[in-house]
């Protein structure tokens, strides 16, 4: 599912047209096999295509010692708009802010002729969302490794003020080490003041955190990226995502299901981490790659 574009609650329903998206219809040409600014500081070849999102194009690149790096690729021409520019200026101010080892790293960015290019961290190894396609489930040991790099990530986040507001599967990228990796800060937020609440209405349909979508009069803040992905998350009354969930996994419902409480009942990423579904069983130390297709044996 694609995110949903900002919508501020508090200014009439804005009249502009959605940012232009680059989908199949408009595929713009893809970037030069050659990268580089006009002044030829930065150079890169194009090896191979990762994936697209709403804004963005994103290729496998190389730079002139063979290292390798993922380049966000935006077109001048979806830049138009002063609202477009805005928006990927605060994804950059924003990412570029961060260095954590379970956050894409923000490497640099420049103009070509046609694009905006953005180096980042190459993380190889996709997605979440694609790892869960293709296993179906994780193991237990699995889901406590992603969750506690997930929940390190949101804390270091959460100290540099910046709330990421479209955590999901398909935004949390692996390495080569199968180390979990936050990307994509194009709906993140800066909470400048101590108690600022955010009003605008962004996310993902299905991953939303209830008071997003409902408590437009309060708003939201560092919370709610302690809310966990549920399919239900947009329900008034939230139910788990499978049915099973509570009979063979009752602890790990009971964290679901707190999780998705009102804001002030939600517990803190410390009292999840905290949380008995945690401390009843190991977390392994890494996931060797042979996860990628096949539940990992550490025996
Ligand atoms: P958008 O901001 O347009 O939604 P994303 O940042 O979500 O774009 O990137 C779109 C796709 O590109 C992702 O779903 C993923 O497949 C790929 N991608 C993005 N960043 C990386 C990265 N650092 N390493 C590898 N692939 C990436």
């Amino acid at each position: 599912r694609a995110p949903l574009a900002p919508t501020d609650t508090n200014a009439p329903v804005p009249h502009s047209p959605p940012l232009p998206r680059q989908n199949s219809k408009t595929t713009p040409p893809s970037p030069p096999k050659f990268i580089s600014d006009k002044l030829g500081k930065h150079q890169f070849h194009r090896v191979g295509f990762l994936g697209e999102g709403g804004f963005a194009r994103v290729y496998e690149v190389k730079d002139t010692n063979n290292k390798r790096f993922a380049c966000k690729v935006v077109t001048m021409t979806s830049l138009k708009t002063k609202k477009a520019k805005t928006k990927l200026y605060a994804e950059i101010k924003i990412h570029r802010s961060l260095a954590h080892p379970n956050i894409v790293q923000f490497i640099d960015c420049f103009e070509g002729d046609d694009n905006v290019y953005m180096t980042l961290e190459l993380c190889a190894s996709g997605s979440l969302m694609d790892l869960l396609r293709r296993r179906k489930r994780f193991t237990e040991g699995e889901a406590r490794f992603f969750m506690i790099q997930l929940i390190g990530a949101c804390h270091y986040m959460h100290g540099q003020s910046v709330i990421h507001r479209d955590l999901k599967l398909g935004n949390l990228f692996l390495d080569a080490h199968m180390n979990i990796k936050v990307g994509d800060f194009g709906l993140a937020a800066l909470i400048e003041t101590s108690g600022e609440r955010k009003k605008t209405i962004c996310g993902t349909p299905n991953y939303i955190a209830p008071e997003v979508l409902f408590d437009t009069a309060n708003g939201h803040s560092f919370e709610t990226s302690r809310q966990f992905i549920s399919e239900s998350a947009t329900m008034t009354t939230p139910f788990l995502p499978r049915p099973l969930l509570p009979l063979r996994f009752p602890l790990a419902a009971s964290l679901v299901t707190s999780s998705l409480k009102d804001p002030q009942q939600r517990p803190t990423l410390l009292a999840i981490v905290n949380h008995e579904w945690f401390t009843m069983g190991p977390v392994p130390a890494y996931i060797p790659t042979s996860a990628h297709d096949a539940p990992p044996d550490w025996s």
